[in-house]
This record gives C-alpha cells, structure tokens and sequence, in this order.
C-alpha cells in the first residue's frame, strides 16, 4: 500500500509514525511544503534564550502525546513544568491570582458576592440537553452566570483559542465541558462525579528538554527517508489506481492520500477533485496571533508561575504573558528570565497583522501597563501567524461533520489537521492515531469529537 501524508505538523508526523508503526509494509512518503517540519511546533535560540513560536507543551492528563512520545522512545526528552506553573493569574484592572480552590473562589476579589452566588447556583440550573450548539458565552451566562464567563471564560478562551466565548463554539471548542452537563446535569455536579472516578492525579505540563523542536527532531528521525522537504502539495487527483499528487517535486501516486496540511491549503489541493468540498473547507476561518518573546538579564519583578491572561473587559493590548523561564527553567540561561507575550486573536486581529517593530512595541506598552515591567531585553524574538489558529465558532461540528462525510467517500482519502476536531497537541496526536488506525483497516474515517471514555 503506497501511503502518502501531505504536511509535516505534528498532524502529519503523528499519522506518518502510527501509519508506520500499525502497517510496516506499507510505502510511505510524507510530503511537507516548507524547509522543515514542525509546522507551527517551532523553537527558536537568540542569544542564549529559548522561544516557542507556538506551543509550550501539552498536559498529562490526556494520554495521547504521553503514548506517542513513550512509543517514539523520546521519554528521556520529556521536560515536566516547574510546580510554580500551576499558578495562574488573570488581569483585569490588576493582576489576580487565579483561584485554585473552594476557600479561594469564595475569598476571590475578583468577583463580587452576587457573582460568586450565581457561580454556585450552578448546581441548580437545569441541564439543557436540546441544544445542538451554542457559544461557550451563551453556555457560560446560562449556567455560571454573566460575571464568571467575563472573568475566567473570556481569558481562558483568548489563552486557549485566541477567541472571545462569544465567537467560540462551545461543542466545538469544549466537547468534555458539554458532556458534563449531558451526562451529570450540571458541571459541579459532573466534576465531582468525575473526580470520584479519576485515580490518578491531575495533569501536569509538560514539555521537551530543549524545546518542542527537539521532539520534532526526534520524530522526524524516528520517520527516516519517507520525509521529503520543500514538497508543496499543489493538487490531489483521482488516478486509475488510486491517488495523484502533483507536488513542488515532481509527481507522486499513491493509494491512500492523508491530508494533514491547514484547511486553507487543503481547500486549494483538492479543489481539482471536489470543488464543493473545498469550497467547505475554504470557509473554515482561522484567528491571527503573534508572539513576542523577551529575554532579560534579570527583573525586578518576581514571575513565579504559568503566566497571565488579560480579560475582554482590561482593554489591553496584549492577550496575556507566559513567563517562560518560570514554567521551564531551561528556556533561558541560569539566573536569567524570559517571557512571551501574545497579540491578536478574535479581539483584536489587527494587531497581529501589524509590523515586527510594531509588535514588539505592544508587547512592551503591554507589560509595562500589566505587569510593571519596564526593564530592557537583552533578547527578543517575533513570531507572526496570520493564519495561526483555527476559529471553531458555532456551527463549526456541524460544517466538518459535513466535510469528513463526504471526504469518506472517496475511498483512501482522509483528512487530518487541528482544523476539525481539536486544537492541542493531545487532539491532533489522539486523532492521527485515530486516522492511521482507520488507514490500516482500509477503512474511512469519519472524525468526531475526540472523548476520553
Ligand atoms: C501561538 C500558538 C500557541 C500554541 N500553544 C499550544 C500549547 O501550549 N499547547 C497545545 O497543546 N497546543 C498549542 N497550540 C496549538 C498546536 O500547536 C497546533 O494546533 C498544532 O501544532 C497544529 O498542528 P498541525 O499539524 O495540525 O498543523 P500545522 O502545525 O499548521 O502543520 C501543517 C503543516 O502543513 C504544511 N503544509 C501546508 N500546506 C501544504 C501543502 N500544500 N503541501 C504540503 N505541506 C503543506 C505546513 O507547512 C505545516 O508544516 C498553539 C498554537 C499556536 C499557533
């Protein structure tokens, strides 16, 4: 069986190892567009700093990277955050600590007595199981209440999709957080049930010693000679015996074609083949964001844990600040410190677009005005993503459910990407396997939102 992925993300790398690893006979090609693979998995040294343009990691608390890095053989490259990580801080005229529990929520002054009420009357809101989607803002002031959506959903959506919930589908976006109220009638209720259950602890970030580029090295060693570089995929046709690609190297066939590339750029290449389909795909939007890294000989102040995220409601320019060097030690050199701040997404797309000067003079209007920090950096680092994450709004399942249904007509043609059903590093490594599994029975893949069981 001639296999060939399109795109080297860790979409793609994730489907070319299970492929490799669940069919060891087959022929298998991985054709990336760029110079590297990695996609926006990248790390970056200036002057002695480490920068992720994206990624920092991934929790522990979905198996799925965990297993593909155990079955890489790469667990001497795992890098556990520092425990100062579980702390978190939101800015909204100040900055706050982020309650951790019961105790802490209620002493919160973040939010007021009323807010905090509504918050707990949770447990007495009915469950609404009718409803198909819904924006996680609409999810969010229906059960929790006005005041905690705008406080911890608005900055978990910008932390976690460069969103606002109010452009964010909830279904889409936070399929675990909907079956709470599915299956347990209310989240409290469903969290606690849950964690009755549960008997590990928690998740914990982790990372790679080095960066996430050096799992990406890894994995690309792992893959050998089936990588090919500076292979844009322009257009996938039928052929007689199965697949046709044209590529920037030439022709390929093959019988089984993984498009693991962005929406956008899969859109373009299977135009030839279904022009509807990609007309779907092209409509799937994405959310620009860019990052600006700072490293410092030292601070004045003290950035000990995860990070911060602004609120909607702070009016910043910034979205929030990962303090780098305090989650993983070994981002900057001893006794240094480095940060990233991120810029952009749905509230403030613009920004993101804007010139590197441009963008590193937001970043340090944003810390100075958030944070306090006025120091000079002795390093920096910009990472612009016009296109950087999938935008999931509502309707978002319902126009990919549509999408797969029809790619799993055209037998051996599958799609894979962080543009359909999940964006984390978990999601995109649960769903290759879930794709390779399928190329190994010979048999379609209609997606769907990944679950733990
Ligand atoms: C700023 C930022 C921070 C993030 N932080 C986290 C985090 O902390 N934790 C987490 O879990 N997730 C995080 N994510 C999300 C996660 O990193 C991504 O969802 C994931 O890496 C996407 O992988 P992918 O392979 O699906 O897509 P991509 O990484 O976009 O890879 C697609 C690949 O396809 C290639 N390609 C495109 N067109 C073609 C073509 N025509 N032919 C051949 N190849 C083509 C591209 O060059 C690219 O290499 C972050 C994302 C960003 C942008």
């Amino acid at each position: 069986m001639r296999v060939a992925i399109v795109g080297g993300g860790i979409s793609g790398l994730a489907t070319a190892f299970y492929v490799r690893r669940l069919c060891p006979d087959a022929e298998l090609t991985l054709l990336e567009s760029s110079g590297h693979l990695g996609g926006t998995m990248v790390t970056r040294e200036v002057a002695g700093f480490r920068f992720e343009g994206g990624s920092n990691g991934f929790l522990s608390n979905k198996p799925y990277t965990l297993d593909l890095v155990r079955e890489a053989g790469a667990e001497h490259l795992l890098l556990p955050s520092n425990d100062a990580a579980r702390v978190r801080y939101i800015y909204t005229d100040a900055v706050h600590r982020l309650p951790e529990s019961p105790p802490a929520f209620l002493s919160t002054p973040v939010l007021s007595w009323r807010g905090k009420l509504r918050t707990l009357a949770e447990v007495f809101t009915p469950a609404r199981r009718d409803i198909v989607d819904e924006s996680l803002r609409d999810f969010g002031y229906r059960r929790v209440g006005r005041e905690f959506t705008d406080t911890f959903l608005d900055p978990m959506s910008a932390g976690i999709f460069a969103s606002t919930p109010a452009k964010l589908s909830v279904h889409a976006a936070f399929p675990a957080v909907v079956r709470l109220e599915r299956e347990y009638g209310g989240l409290f209720r469903g969290m606690i049930k849950r964690r009755k259950r549960r008997a590990g602890p928690g998740g914990k970030l982790m990372s790679f010693k080095g960066g996430v580029g050096t799992f990406i090295d890894h994995l690309a060693g792992a893959l050998g000679g089936t990588v090919r570089l500076d292979a844009e995929v322009h257009s996938v046709r039928r052929d007689p015996l199965g697949y046709r690609l044209d590529t920037a190297a030439g022709e390929q066939t093959a019988d089984v074609v993984a498009v693991a590339a962005p929406a956008h750029a899969a859109a373009r290449m299977l135009g030839r083949l279904d022009g509807e389909l990609a007309g779907w795909m092209g409509d799937l939007g994405y959310t620009p964001i860019s990052v600006v890294g700072f490293g410092y000989d030292g601070l004045a102040r003290d950035l000990n844990g995860f990070g911060m995220l602004t609120t909607s409601g702070a009016r910043q320019e910034i979205l929030g600040v990962l303090w780098d060097s305090s989650i993983f030690p070994d981002r900057a050199p001893a006794g240094k410190k480095s940060l990233r701040v991120m810029i952009g997404g749905q509230r403030n797309a613009e920004l993101a677009l804007r010139s590197e000067t441009e963008l590193v003079a937001i970043a340090r209007r944003g810390l100075r005005a958030t944070l306090g920090i006025t120091e000079e950096p002795v390093a920096t680092f910009v990472q612009r993503w016009p296109r950087g994450i999938p935008s999931y709004p509502v309707g978002h399942l319902a126009a990919v459910d549509r999408i797969f249904a029809r790619v799993a007509s055209f037998p051996g043609l599958y799609l894979i990407s962080n543009a359909y059903y999940g964006i984390g590093l978990n999601d995109c490594v649960g769903n290759a396997l879930r794709c390779a599994q399928a190329i190994a029975k010979s048999e379609p893949w209609r997606g769907g939102p990944l679950l733990e069981p």
